[in-house]
């Protein structure tokens, strides 16, 4: 559990913070019971057989776009069930308190976007945004199950996830942003993300070579504990909203 005295530290930092950047990744979610789509914890029935190494992938997508289709609206039958939690929704009210945030997230849930966030690189994109394959216009759809195939309303070519699947680049545009963010804040939040997976596990260590205070919150130590400045252990939903008292 979280231990009064680093929340303190923490307090203070946020009181003479200027600039903030947070970064999130499953363990926020995972308090809203958003399973993390990797290994066999989140699968079930059908789809027990696959792992998302397996379906997530440009190539599953070229050789069976239905069978992707299906899974990802599985995965929106599952998440459109979710809510918001108090970590999303204090992530939302640090927005309104500093004028100079920026929020980094690995999930593609949608839930900062619902807890009200707006200024936000989701960087492995959203699960409620499709992208064609031949035009790449991007837009919102919420439909719940999708329509397979889907096609775009532009060109009528099939459309596909707007996610970054495994061996794609991450955008230019969301790379560009979040560095800007961290090279340019004093604070940087790190909430249930472990830092192993590239590019993220390059972001902590970006925001402290530009001098910022690096905390990192999550449930269990990861291997960038050591190279924090704080790391708090406890769940995000409980030590998130911690923070709003105070700053
Ligand atoms: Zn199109």
């Amino acid at each position: 559990m979280a231990r009064g005295s680093d929340l303190g530290i923490l307090k203070e930092k946020l009181t003479d913070a200027r600039a903030i950047t947070v970064l999130t990744g499953a363990g926020i979610s995972a308090d809203s019971g958003v399973p993390t789509f990797r290994g066999v914890d989140g699968l079930d029935g059908l789809w027990r057989n696959y792992r998302s190494e397996e379906l997530a992938t440009p190539e599953a997508f070229e050789r069976d776009p239905r069978l992707v289709w299906e899974w990802y609206n599985w995965r929106r039958e599952l998440i459109a069930t979710k809510q918001p939690n108090s970590a999303h929704y204090a992530v939302a009210e640090l927005e309104r308190r500093y004028p100079r945030f920026w929020l980094i997230t690995q999930n593609v849930d949608g839930l900062h976007r619902a807890a009200g966030s707006r200024k936000l690189s989701e960087i492995h994109g959203n699960i409620w945004m499709v992208r064609c394959t031949a035009c790449r216009r991007i837009v919102e759809n919420r439909d719940v199950p999708i329509q397979i195939l889907p096609t775009c309303t532009d060109c009528r070519r099939l459309v596909r996830p707007h996610i970054v699947w495994f061996g794609e680049s991450l955008a230019e545009e969301d790379l560009h942003r979040s560095y800007a963010a961290l090279q340019s804040s004093d604070l940087c939040l790190i909430i249930g993300t472990s830092g192993v997976v590239y590019p993220a596990a390059g972001f902590a260590a970006v925001a402290k070579k530009a001098g910022a205070f690096v905390v990192e919150i999550n449930l269990d130590k990861t291997p960038q504990s050591h190279f924090v400045d704080l790391s708090i252990q406890g769940r995000a939903k409980e030590v998130v909203p911690l923070l709003l008292s105070g700053c």
